[in-house]
């Protein structure tokens, strides 16, 4: 990764940085950085599961997918902070509450769909305890 050296304190920041980590000064961002919602429009094709992931992809580890783009940065969180960022769950395109909802769901339809039966299995239990019973 390229560095961009602080004109005021010489710290070297690493290119994706919009302000001096030493001394806070602004920093201008040497290339282009890619519109955030076009920039997530791209992540999303790529299917990325988990921030390990992502990282992982940011760094070239995944030869298995098309190779990052120059204006898409690799600290994504930082660089669209105050540009629409919502997370690293959005910027994949994936919803991190997503299996306790499916759960939830799933259950729901469950009963949709068989309520007719689980009402037979009810009443006919019902009417066997008494008989028995
Ligand atoms: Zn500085």
């Amino acid at each position: 990764m390229a560095l961009i050296t602080c004109p005021d304190c010489q710290t070297e920041n690493s290119e994706d940085v919009v302000s001096c980590f030493n001394c806070g000064r602004s920093i201008e961002l040497k290339k282009a950085q890619r519109d955030f919602i076009e920039a997530r429009v791209f992540v999303r094709t790529l299917k990325l599961q988990s921030h390990r992931e992502w990282q992982a992809y940011a760094k070239g580890a995944r030869s298995d997918l098309p190779p990052k783009p120059d204006d898409i940065p690799d600290a994504p969180g930082h660089v669209y902070k105050n540009k629409g960022w919502q997370g690293i769950g959005d910027w994949l395109g994936i919803n991190e509450e997503k299996p306790s909802k499916n759960f939830l769901d799933k259950n729901v339809e469950y009963i949709k769909k068989n309520w007719i039966r689980l009402l037979v299995i009810y009443v006919g239990l019902t009417i066997l305890l008494q008989y028995f019973g």
